[in-house]
């Protein structure tokens, strides 16, 4: 994975001439993230393949913590289309691009970044989730 994540950084760095400042990598990151964004409400608002139903979700008084995350699900119905996954897939990669050329102007490696996260993430119990 290391190796992955540092070819990658090293594509990004290649690849961005234009948009070098750390200005314009913020901003673009955040046009980014929104595109993600804008894809997934896409996917429910003009293919159709997924839907949103949301609503106060009940919780029994005696429900536990484990039983939370059995009990609360992610309000998506359906499942992406063969066209809405590829377009989402793009969006995340370009938001990737972003983060990568960010990490870059910080001298940060995402290999780090993310050894450091899971590492973070595995000594979370269930009751760190909520
Ligand atoms: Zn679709």
């Amino acid at each position: 994975m290391e190796q992955l994540t540092n070819q990658f950084q090293s594509t990004v760095k290649e690849l961005l001439i234009r948009h070098q400042s750390v200005l314009d990598i913020l901003t673009k990151g955040q046009e980014a993230s929104a595109r993600v964004n804008r894809a997934v409400v896409k996917s429910v608002t003009n293919c159709g393949c997924l839907a949103i139903e949301a609503q106060r979700q009940p919780i029994p008084e005696d429900a536990t913590l484990l039983d939370l995350k059995q009990l609360l699900d992610s309000n998506l119905k359906g499942k992406l289309c063969d066209s809405c996954h590829d377009i989402i897939e793009a969006e995340i990669g370009k938001q990737l691009f972003y983060i990568a050329a960010l990490a870059n102007t910080l001298d940060i490696s995402l290999s780090e970044v993310i050894v450091k996260e899971q590492k973070k993430l595995s000594t979370l119990t269930i009751f760190n989730m909520t």
